[in-house]
């Protein structure tokens, strides 16, 4: 066994700490870091947190998108769900596999990660543990420096190629050995710090399990979740209606063929989108919701003009807004 290893580098802290303890043992490391639709890092993203840590390490770093594929396993995954939409046991082994891969290409004899043994419900919970390694044929070649202690030796711990004697055992929720460990390391500014992914949080997987059921989830589709208030008309069709003035910038940027694009004329007004087969039928109930978000919604009436995307063709019309209680039906 030779003293290579492959890092999963998330760009989150335990990634970091787990590298940082592995090029402390004199361990030749090279990185992977898997970008998804739902990664919610604030900064510039995981990539570039990524990066960055690479850099600092002068560690070569490869990063994989990860689409359709991933988008099918969300769709049905073989381990179901955790809380929200997250199928974390599934969304892992993916990875694994993925990084065994890679493993073997750049000839590292194992992987090693930032788990910590209880730090999250679904994926780091012994069992899960064991049973992505399983799954993913990684068994006994998977290293989490941070929590070693709690598991049997790996391969290369067995092996001496690692000294077991060097790992930590660190367990549970509590993040405070992690930035103790980083304050004794020196590292201060971690870019990610706790990275994250949206199909754990409640909103978003409402939405998610909306298009699922309405089985449109394209990678297109999967984006548009990320901005807007969204709103339900029929089986085929959608309204998005954006926030604020940034999220109608990204608005203005998602338009495909077939959109419907409705603004409220004489008032300010978010940008919205009305999309799906058949979506002309509801241009008057999407005017009125557009219109109860704006300042007409004061008025009894107001116009509301549209254009199709992309030949642009305009018009608007007069509605009614829409009441709370209309809103609060179709709101997803
Ligand atoms: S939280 Fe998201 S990224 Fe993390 S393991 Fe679960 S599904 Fe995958």
């Amino acid at each position: 066994m030779n003293r290579k290893a492959l890092s999963l580098l998330s760009g989150g802290l335990d990634s970091i700490l787990a590298t940082k303890l592995m090029l402390e043992q004199g361990i030749e490391v090279e990185a992977i870091n898997f970008v998804t639709t739902f990664c919610t890092c604030t900064r510039k993203g995981c990539q570039s947190a990524a990066r960055t840590i690479a850099d600092q390490f002068k560690i070569p770093l490869k990063i994989v998108g990860l689409q359709e594929e991933y988008l099918n396993m969300v769709r049905k995954p073989k381990h179901g769900y955790g809380a929200n939409m997250n199928p974390c046991i599934d969304c892992r082994v993916m990875i694994f596999t993925k990084a065994k891969a890679y493993m073997n290409e750049i000839g590292a004899s194992f992987i090693f990660t930032g788990e910590v043994l209880g730090e999250r419900p679904m994926s780091q919970r012994r069992d899960a543990m064991m049973l992505i390694e399983k799954e993913s044929g990684l068994r006994g070649l998977v290293l989490r420096p941070l929590s070693a202690q709690h598991f049997e030796p790996t391969a290369p711990e067995i092996a001496g190629v690692v000294d077991r004697n060097k790992l930590l055992d660190i367990k549970g929720r509590s993040r405070k050995p992690q930035i103790a460990l980083a304050e004794s390391f020196g590292i201060n500014d971690y870019p990610c710090p706790a990275g994250g992914c949206l199909l754990t949080d409640p909103g978003f997987a409402n939405r998610m399990r909306d298009l699922i059921k309405h089985d449109s989830l394209s990678i297109e589709d999967a984006r548009l979740l990320k901005v807007g208030r969204h709103f339900r008309l029929s089986e085929k069709v959608k309204l998005v209606i954006g926030r604020d003035e940034s999220e109608n910038s990204v608005l203005d940027k998602t338009f495909k063929d077939g959109d419907i694009i409705l603004q409220v004329r004489d008032f300010p007004s978010p940008l919205a989108i009305l999309r799906g087969e058949g979506s002309t039928h509801f241009m008057k109930d999407a005017a009125a919701i557009v219109a109860s978000h704006t300042k007409a919604k004061e008025s009894p009436s107001c116009h509301v003009s549209f254009r199709t995307f992309p030949n642009e063709s305009k018009d608007d019309i007069l509605i009614n807004p829409a009441s709370r209680e209309a809103l609060n039906t179709l709101r997803i």
